[in-house]
């Protein structure tokens, strides 16, 4: 029994997706003809309350797509350190968008509105890059899988309207937030302009994301999203299992969140731990005590067959998710209760 932790991402789909998927009705997308990939694009706008929404093979394009629609060349966007639109997706910001990020010096991935304001550029200085969008990732995952507080949110839409900046939410674990955090999806839809979701995270789905916004910007979406070679055929057999996954696989999510505060309070109490940071969704990430390489550690887990992530400069990490059985949440608690370092 192999106990993969390295991230939400390495999940299968399940015997009933398959069969979802098997049975999709489909068309070619390019052409708009695929019903299935209608009916999910519909099904998300509608639960977030926005006009519209478009399938993407990746949360990176979407990503990606959404920063084209509210940028011009050699603006600048505002984002924290921390985030995977700076960190994770190629430099695709510049790439593709020609815009510079302006990085916040966040707390855990999250940021202020005070802070949002202190680095928006001056329009009437030259020197400047025009600031003209705000990103934010919820949850965080660089931190953790921490859950941004919604009133903090508000006030930077607030910023962001006042400034005439677009708000763009990478919410690729965003249904881990709403569900750690008792919140609605309707009360993200009506915060941000254009918010990007992963099905192949935490719900389950083999390929996946969707980008939700108004009409107008959906249209753009449409026409980038084909500039980038992500315009894709009868990939209602794809879209079929994210239908299945938001009718199935979102209240599943605090057993996740469950089985990784339960195993965060294990790291707690073993003496070979330094720390662990607070576990509010489905990931932890924690640090071995100083005489432990984690490079070591994380090979006396793999003998056990235990895959987890180092992650650099002795940060762990441990991701719960789908595939993540009863059964190997206690042979992993044994495993971590009974290891020893000298
Ligand atoms: C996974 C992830 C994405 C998108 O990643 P893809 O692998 O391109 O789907 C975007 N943002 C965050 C925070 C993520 O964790």
């Amino acid at each position: 029994m192999q106990i993969n932790l390295l991230s939400d991402t390495v999940t299968k789909p399940t015997q009933e997706m398959l069969k979802a998927m098997l049975n999709a009705e489909v068309g070619d997308d390019v052409f708009n003809a695929d019903p299935t990939v209608n009916q999910l694009q519909a099904k998300i706008a509608e639960l977030f309350g926005k006009e519209a929404a478009l399938f993407f093979p990746s949360g990176t394009m979407a990503n990606q797509v959404a920063i084209k629609i509210h940028t011009q060349p050699g603006e600048q966007l505002i984002c924290d350190k921390w985030s995977h639109v700076y960190n994770y997706e190629g430099g695709g910001a510049s790439f593709n968008s020609g815009v510079s990020c302006k990085l916040i010096d966040g707390h855990r991935g999250m940021f202020t509105a005070g802070q949002v304001l202190e680095n928006i550029s001056n329009r009437e200085d030259i020197h400047q890059a025009i600031t003209s969008l705000v990103v934010v990732e919820n949850t965080a995952n660089k931190a953790g899988g921490a859950c941004w507080d919604v009133n903090e949110l508000k006030r930077i839409k607030n910023i962001c309207k006042e400034h005439g900046l677009a708000f763009h939410l990478d919410g690729a674990r965003l249904f881990n937030a709403l569900v750690a955090k008792d919140e609605e999806p309707k009360q993200y839809g009506a915060l941000f302009d254009t918010i990007s979701i992963c099905l192949s995270k935490g719900l389950g789905c083999p390929v996946g994301s969707l980008l939700l916004g108004s009409k107008k910007h959906i249209k753009k979406a449409l026409r980038y999203r084909k500039v980038l070679g992500g315009g894709m055929r009868q990939i209602g057999y794809l879209a079929a299992a994210g239908i299945y996954a938001l009718n199935n696989h979102i209240e599943r999510l605090a057993k996740d969140h469950r089985n990784a505060k339960r195993v965060s309070e294990v790291l707690k109490a073993v003496d070979y731990i330094k720390k662990v940071e607070p576990v509010e969704t489905n990931i932890i990430i924690f640090y071995t005590k100083d005489f432990i390489d984690d490079v070591d550690f994380v090979n006396r887990l793999q003998i056990e067959n235990i895959l987890i992530t180092g992650m650099g400069e002795g940060k762990l990490r441990m991701v719960f998710h789908l595939d993540v059985s009863d059964q190997m949440v206690e042979k992993l608690i044994q495993v971590l209760s009974k290891l020893k370092f000298k």
